[in-house]
């Protein structure tokens, strides 16, 4: 029986786990600039070509976001 009860802490364990990732789980970087259609290639570790294309997209999230709470 123990082992059924060590199976199912198990699995809530894992939900609970997955659960929490997906909360927290940041954006991870996009290859390409994810400015509109730029297309551009993003520099490392980032999801923009250059500053000026991710502060364009945050302007654009940021209108985004001011829509749907209106
Ligand atoms: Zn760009």
């Amino acid at each position: 029986m123990a082992d059924i009860i060590d199976e199912a802490n198990q699995e809530y364990d894992q939900h609970l786990t997955a659960a929490i990732a997906n909360r927290a789980k940041p954006v991870p970087p996009s290859p390409i600039c994810r400015n509109g259609d730029c297309g551009e290639q993003s520099l490392p570790g980032t999801s923009y070509c250059c500053k000026e294309c991710r502060e364009d997209a945050e302007k654009v999230e940021r209108a985004k976001q001011q829509r749907k709470a209106a």
